[in-house]
């Protein structure tokens, strides 16, 4: 599944993908100066911006790559599908894609990391020959069967993102419920990927540049609290004070309330003041139960971490 070259087909769907969400978005704008835009086409847009973003967020990143809860099928179906209806690719791809970059966090073998160019880090990365290995980075995942099935029917469920809206509002439904729908779902991902690892702040030590983003933290159902997620990868909740706005895990503590999920992942004040204080590579790269990553920085810290102790060890402890 990795080290194929992406195809010329390939390339020019990820091309359309990119640039017709942004040239219809601006039609969309330009279309309100001869049509103001009717309460039906807002209410498609952010009820298909919700539904697409919570299944990234709640479905995709911290119920499915991060495992930070345990939900019957019904509830994940539900989410795999709100996310591939997202148009972010495959189930699997995504997750393998998204722990590569938490093992080699703003590191070279980082996908996205604006180490390279902010550009790279929003959208170039995409247009690349990025491609995601699965076996290597998601490898169990793919013995759960659910995911395989939603993951290989991903075109299916993203052009149902298109039907629907074109069903219930037509023409312009399918603009704004489709297209610029899309269009922001994108780019305020993106944004986690390329604005919260160069601007915000950093409550916690981790080894990467992840930063905690009010801005992002809203738009973006609670992901732009960057930094909490990289140094607490499992956690299910990225917002970890009172005002880190995080809907994402506000809708998980619900449906833990209604006894709809369970095992939801929380951290401790006490791992909390610790990571105030010092990186702890190992809970960096905890990041799917199963997968043991040790490459790039993780295994150059490890090593290093590693030969610190035993440096330390002889020099108290002199051989005699
Ligand atoms: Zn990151
Ligand atoms: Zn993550």
């Amino acid at each position: 599944m990795s080290c194929k070259p992406v195809s010329l087909k390939a390339k020019i769907v990820l091309q359309l993908l990119v640039w017709v969400p942004l040239l219809a978005t601006a039609f969309a704008i330009y279309s309100l100066w001869g049509r103001f835009i009717t309460s039906k086409d807002l209410i498609i847009l952010v009820v298909g911006y919700t539904l697409c973003a919570l299944g990234i967020t709640v479905g995709y990143h911290r119920m499915l790559t991060h495992k930070g809860f345990e939900a019957p099928d019904w509830i994940r179906g539900f989410f795999l599908i709100c996310g591939s209806m997202a148009f972010q690719g495959p189930a699997l791809n995504w997750a393998a894609t998204h722990i590569q970059h938490h093992a080699n966090s703003d590191e070279d073998e980082d996908p996205h990391s604006p180490v390279k160019s902010f550009f790279h880090a929003h959208v170039g990365w995409i247009l690349d020959d990025f491609r995601p290995d699965v076996q290597r980075y998601a490898g169990p995942l793919l013995k759960d069967k659910l995911v395989v099935f939603i993951s290989n029917t991903f075109v299916l469920w993203a052009l149902l993102s298109l039907v629907i809206p074109y069903l219930i509002g037509g023409w312009y439904g399918l603009l704004w419920g489709g297209a610029v729908r899309m269009f922001l779902n994108h780019h305020v991902t993106w944004a986690v990927n390329s604005v919260c690892h160069t601007y915000g702040n950093r409550e916690f030590v981790t080894t990467d540049q992840s930063r905690n983003n009010l801005l992002i933290g809203l738009l973006a159902m609670g992901e732009g609290w960057h930094n909490n997620h990289h140094a607490f990868p499992r956690s299910a909740n990225h917002g970890m004070h009172w005002w880190q706005i995080d809907p994402s895990a506000y809708i998980i503590g619900g449906l833990e309330k209604l006894g709809l999920i369970k095992s939801v992942v929380r951290i401790s004040e006490e791992r909390r003041a610790k990571r105030r204080v010092s990186a702890d590579v190992a809970e960096e790269r905890d990041v799917l139960p199963g997968v043991i990553l040790e490459t790039g920085a993780a295994a150059a810290v490890m090593a290093g971490t590693m030969a610190e102790v035993v440096t330390q060890a002889a020099a108290q402890h002199p051989p005699l």
